[in-house]
C-alpha cells in the first residue's frame, strides 16, 4: 500500500478490529438472540430455523452471514451455538492455508457443532473442494498415496454446521454460495438501535451515560457496534478527565470534537476522500481504482469499509461510470457544488440520518 498522510491503521472510526478492542469486544458480546440488538429481519429468520432445526433434532443448516465488517457476524454466530447449545470453533479463511488443516477442524468437531469461517471468501480454492463433500455429505474425501497407487479413502463426518462471514457475499464462488442453506445480510444499525447498544455496553463497563450522551456517540458511530462501543471507551476517558465521569451529550460532542469525528461520523480521511473526488474530479464519476490510487487506500477496502456508510447518508453514489459525491456531501463539508452534478441524480438519495 503507497504510504501518504492518511493515517489508516489507526483509525478511531475504523469498523475492522484493531489494537484495543479485542478485550472489549469479548465482554460485551451478546450471548442470546434476545440480547442481540437489531437486525430484526436476520434475526427473526434465524430464530425459526433455530427452533426447527432443534424441533428435528438436526444440526442446522449451513449459514452465510454478509455485510460490511463490524456489524456483528461473529456474534451472531457465537449466538447461534449458544441458542443450539452446541460448541464452536472459529478460524477465518487466510488461517486455514492447506487442505489438512481443515480436515483437521472438521473431524475435532462434535455432532451439531459449529465451525465458524471468517472471511470465507479468501478461502483457497483447494481447501474449498474439501469444504464441498463435507458441508454436503459430512464427509471427506482423502487421497492415500501419491501417483499410480494413490487411493481415495471417504470418512464420515459428524453432522455439523458451518457459519461463514464474508463482507463480500460476490466474491464467493458459486459452488460454495450455493450449499449455504441460510444467507443472512446484516445491515448498517439506526442510531436508535446503536443508542441501545451503547446503553447496554455502558451497563456492562459501570460507565455513566446519559441517554442524550449515547444518541449524540450514536449518530456518529456510521451505523456500526464496533465504532460505537469503541468510541464509547474513548469518551470515557474524556468525561473522567474534562468533566464529572458521566458522558453527557456535550462531553460526548466536545469529545468526539477533538477526535475530529464530525456531527455525522466522518473523520478527516472521509472528508478528505470526498473532497478529492470533487476537487480533482468535478464531484465524479471518478472510477474505483483511479480514487484508491488518489487516497493510496486498496479497492476492495474503499468499497467495503468506506462506501457502505457514505452511501447509507446519501454522500456518495455508484454509478455505472464511476463514483460520484452528492449536493448533500457538499453541503456537509461547505463547499460549492460542481456543475457536473446532477441535482436530480441527488434528489434520489434521501439522507437517513
Ligand atoms: P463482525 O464479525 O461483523 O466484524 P463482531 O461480531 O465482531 O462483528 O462485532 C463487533 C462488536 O460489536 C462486538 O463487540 C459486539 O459485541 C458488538 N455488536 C455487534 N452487533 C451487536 C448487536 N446486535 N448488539 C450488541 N452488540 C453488538
Amino acid at each position: 500500500m503507497p504510504q501518504n498522510e492518511f493515517d489508516f491503521e489507526n483509525r478511531i472510526v475504523a469498523p475492522e478490529s484493531i489494537n484495543g478492542d479485542s478485550d472489549i469486544e469479548f465482554s460485551l458480546r451478546p450471548k442470546t438472540l434476545r440480547e442481540y440488538i437489531g437486525q430484526p429481519k436476520a434475526k427473526e429468520n434465524l430464530s425459526i430455523y433455530i427452533q426447527a432445526a432443534q424441533g428435528r433434532d438436526e444440526p442446522l443448516d449451513h449459514v452465510l452471514l454478509y455485510g460490511p465488517p463490524g456489524l456483528g457476524k461473529t456474534t451472531l454466530a457465537g449466538i447461534i451455538a449458544n441458542e443450539m447449545n452446541v460448541n464452536i470453533r472459529i478460524t477465518s479463511g487466510p488461517a486455514i492455508e492447506r487442505p489438512g488443516d481443515l480436515a483437521a477442524l472438521l473431524t475435532n468437531l462434535n455432532e451439531n457443532d459449529i465451525l465458524f469461517i471468517d472471511e470465507i471468501h479468501r478461502l483457497s480454492r483447494a481447501v474449498e473442494e474439501v469444504l464441498y463433500p463435507a458441508m454436503e455429505d459430512y464427509s471427506l474425501d482423502i487421497i492415500i498415496g501419491k501417483g499410480p497407487s494413490a487411493r481415495s479413502i471417504r470418512i464420515d463426518l459428524p453432522k455439523f454446521t458451518l457459519v461463514g462471514a464474508t463482507t463480500r457475499a460476490g466474491q464467493l464462488t458459486a459452488p460454495l454460495r450455493d450449499r449455504f442453506g441460510v444467507l443472512l445480510r446484516l445491515e448498517l444499525y439506526s442510531p436508535e438501535e446503536l443508542c441501545t447498544i451503547i446503553l447496554r455496553s455502558a451497563e456492562v463497563f459501570g460507565i455513566s451515560c446519559e441517554y442524550e450522551g449515547a444518541m449524540e456517540l450514536a449518530r456518529r458511530s456510521r451505523g456500526t457496534p464496533r465504532i460505537a462501543n469503541r468510541l464509547l471507551k474513548r469518551v470515557r476517558d474524556f468525561a473522567q478527565v474534562i468533566g464529572d465521569g458521566i458522558i453527557t451529550r456535550d462531553i460526548a460532542d466536545r469529545a468526539l470534537s477533538r477526535l475530529e469525528i464530525d456531527s455525522l461520523g466522518l473523520d478527516s480521511i472521509d472528508r478528505r476522500m470526498l473532497n478529492a473526488i470533487i476537487t480533482n474530479y468535478g464531484g465524479g464519476p471518478v472510477g474505483l481504482e483511479t480514487l484508491a490510487a488518489a487516497i493510496g487506500e486498496e479497492a476492495v477496502t474503499l468499497e467495503d469499509v468506506y462506501e457502505p456508510y457514505l452511501m447509507q447518508i446519501g454522500f456518495l453514489s455508484r454509478t455505472p461510470r464511476g463514483r460520484c459525491v452528492t449536493i448533500s456531501a457538499c453541503q456537509h463539508l461547505g463547499v460549492s457544488v460542481p456543475d457536473s452534478i446532477k441535482p436530480e441524480e441527488a434528489e434520489q438519495l434521501t439522507l437517513n440520518y
